[in-house]
């Protein structure tokens, strides 16, 4: 079902241009809603200038960031959480306006940031506290070990369009716990949540350490010609620029890219949880999540019963644009590249042999394409090969589980997988034979609800991780070892010059006895030269 209603939303500095992206003024770009095509606001195309004079406001303020330590910083972290919690109906709706999400879609970007950054502000102190390790040999036991954590003074958030708000918050706020300033660059198509948090930022009166640059990928490449650190979301194209760039500059970076990820569905299942599962797993956000069921592997036996369920649940699907009242299960998708990425890999398949079960084609308003099952596909057809990031499940019957962890395995990516069986220990059996970075056994996204664990892809699905309980804010922190003195100071060391040989021999003797093997430890060529040694 699709219908559309006036749009939400509020019309900011809108003008009554039509250029689709970049505004005749080429010192802006203009944000449209890709629902009904309206301009929605107008944001300023920063220049590389704009943007290093950004950074070294940040570079001012931050020392003292750090100064305050995590504690001071949670504060000020749970004070914004609350901003969110008390603006979440008008963020959604400024949200809802640059994507032409459904509004439940949209409700949850909000929430979603709250629980990230009270995860991290309240654990940051623990995960930021100094280590001091057990030394790894008994002559290393006369000093103090410590491992300090110290962030990277600027760190650069480089962000999609497909969560406005959860995807900077996601990076930004472990890095701003972590004791950090950021920069944040979202996506040209959705900068005004970004915009948003910036000026919320302010509003709760903390430090100017966290500030957005609008702008495309030059004033990207800026960020990453000025920043300490670069976290990036984004096409695996775009991802190796960054990388290469980041390089250049010897600049430390985290990547989450493309996925293609796949679900595998066994004969022992639970059909109707899998159908159910899959369906939202691949059309939640109109399927526009790095973590999105993309391919489905279906043993025989129950191949019939579990397409038929899945067409007929898709099918079901309300879609439209709705306004502040939640109607809609799927929206629009967020700018009409992506709806020809879409359109193309359904009609390759189709003039390739493959069947349309619903959907497969644009849904009527803006860029929405219409909730889609494909059958009859195969592992040539792009819809399999490429990322679709849309509303799309291409289906394909396998005949056994072996089978289906081959083709699973067979594609360029690695971000994520979901296993649905009737046997907890088999699907955590076939998770450790994927090679992707998370695994979800029964459901989907589950991993992205769990901070504690590592989010990261493998392939070319990404480079490094974010999350992963202490991880998350210490990828944002140059470690640094400290050693200090337990023995009363001596006037000098075994070691130091002008060198006592027996001395150093022994010495010598020590170190290899206590890492050294059986008669190795002995050092028998050091006691004899020892023995008849000169002093
Ligand atoms: P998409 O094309 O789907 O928007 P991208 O990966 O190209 O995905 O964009 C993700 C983010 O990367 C956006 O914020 C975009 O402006 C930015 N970006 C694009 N090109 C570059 C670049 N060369 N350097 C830095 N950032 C870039």
């Amino acid at each position: 079902m699709t219908n559309t209603e006036s749009a939400p939303g509020p019309t900011r500095k809108s003008s009554a241009r039509t250029a689709t992206t970049k505004a005749a003024d080429p010192s802006s770009i203009q944000v449209r809603n890709p629902g009904t095509g309206e301009i929605v606001g107008t944001v300023p195309d920063e220049t590389a200038d704009s943007v290093a004079a950004k950074v070294r406001e940040l570079r001012l303020y931050q020392p003292e960031w750090e100064e305050i330590g995590p504690e001071g910083r949670k504060v000020l972290l749970l004070k914004f959480q609350d901003w969110l919690f008390d603006n979440t109906d008008r963020l959604a709706t400024i949200l809802q306006s640059e994507t032409g999400k459904a509004r439940v879609d949209a409700l949850i970007d909000p929430s979603f940031s709250a629980d990230v950054i009270g995860y991290y502000a309240r654990r940051a102190g623990e995960f930021l506290a100094d280590e001091h390790p057990t030394p790894h040999s008994p002559l290393a036991k006369v000093k103090r070990l410590s491992t300090v954590y110290r962030p990277y003074p600027v760190v650069g958030v480089i962000t999609p369009w497909n969560f406005p708000m959860a995807m900077p918050v996601m990076d930004a706020f472990p890095a701003l716990a972590a004791g950090a300033a950021v920069l944040l660059k979202p996506s040209e198509v959705t900068p005004l949540s970004a915009l948003e948090l910036a000026a919320g930022w302010a509003e709760i009166g903390a430090p100017p350490v966290f500030s957005v640059a609008t702008g495309a990928g030059a004033t990207g490449a800026a960020v990453i010609d000025n920043v300490d650190y670069v976290q990036f979301t984004g096409s695996t194209a775009t991802g190796r620029k960054i990388a290469v760039a980041c390089a250049e500059r010897m600049i430390p970076y985290s990547l989450e890219l493309g996925g293609k990820d796949p679900a595998i569905v066994l004969a022992d299942a639970d059909i109707d949880r899998a159908a159910h599962g899959i369906t939202f797993g691949g059309m939640f956000n109109s399927g526009q999540v790095c973590l999105s069921v993309e391919r489905v592997y279906v043993e025989a036996p129950v191949y019939d019963e579990f397409v038929a369920k899945l067409t007929a649940n898709v099918k079901a699907l309300r879609q439209g644009l709705d306004g502040r009242v939640p109607k809609y299960d799927v929206g629009a998708l967020a700018n009409e590249n992506q709806t020809a990425i879409v359109q193309r890999h359904v009609d390759e398949a189709i003039a390739a042999g493959a069947k349309a079960l619903t959907g497969g084609k644009r849904a009527g308003f803006g860029t929405a394409f219409e909730p889609t099952v494909l059958v009859d596909v195969d592992h040539t057809m792009s819809c399999i090969t490429e990322e679709t990031f849309g509303p799309t499940l291409p289906v394909i019957k396998v005949a056994d589980e072996a089978e289906a962890i081959r083709l699973a395995n067979d594609s360029i990516y690695g971000l994520s997988a979901s296993v649905w069986t009737g046997d907890k220990e088999r699907g955590a059996r076939i998770a450790r034979q994927l090679d992707v970075g998370a695994v979800n056994i029964n459901d989907v996204f589950a991993n992205l609800f769990s901070y504690a664990l590592p989010m990261g892809g493998w392939r070319l699905s990404g480079v490094g991780a974010r999350w992963g309980g202490a991880e998350g804010v210490r990828k944002y922190c140059r470690q640094q070892a400290i050693t200090t003195p337990i023995l009363p100071p001596a006037q000098k060391e075994l070691f130091w010059q002008p060198y006592s040989v027996p001395k150093i021999l022994l010495a010598v003797a020590a170190m290899r006895a206590a890492g050294a093997r059986g008669i190795r430890r002995l050092d028998l060529p050091a006691v004899l030269k020892l023995r008849g040694g000169n002093k």
